[in-house]
């Protein structure tokens, strides 16, 4: 059986936040792994994109658009290399 993700595996945001309700794979079906802004028609958006800079992104949308506290976007950030797109 497919895991069920909460949180998308490539960013860590939670997928039942996710507007469109995840991204898509190639067949127009919901990923049930990534979110929308990560993943659309089966790929990544930003395939070339490496942990560094995604938790770089990550903490600037946690700062500027939702005002995390800092402690909280340091949690957010340090877990990013724990899902399953940067797990090796
Ligand atoms: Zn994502």
């Amino acid at each position: 059986m497919e895991k069920i993700y909460k949180q998308c595996q490539s960013c860590g945001m939670p997928l039942n936040k996710d507007k469109k309700g995840g991204g898509s794979e190639k067949d127009g079906t919901l990923s049930k792994k990534y979110c929308s802004s990560c993943y659309q028609n089966g790929e990544f958006k930003n395939p070339n994109m490496s942990i560094k800079e995604m938790q770089k992104l990550v903490d600037d949308i946690l700062k500027n658009e939702i005002k995390f506290p800092k402690i909280l976007r340091w949690l957010a950030v340090k877990q990013i290399p724990k899902l399953a797109r940067w797990k090796k």
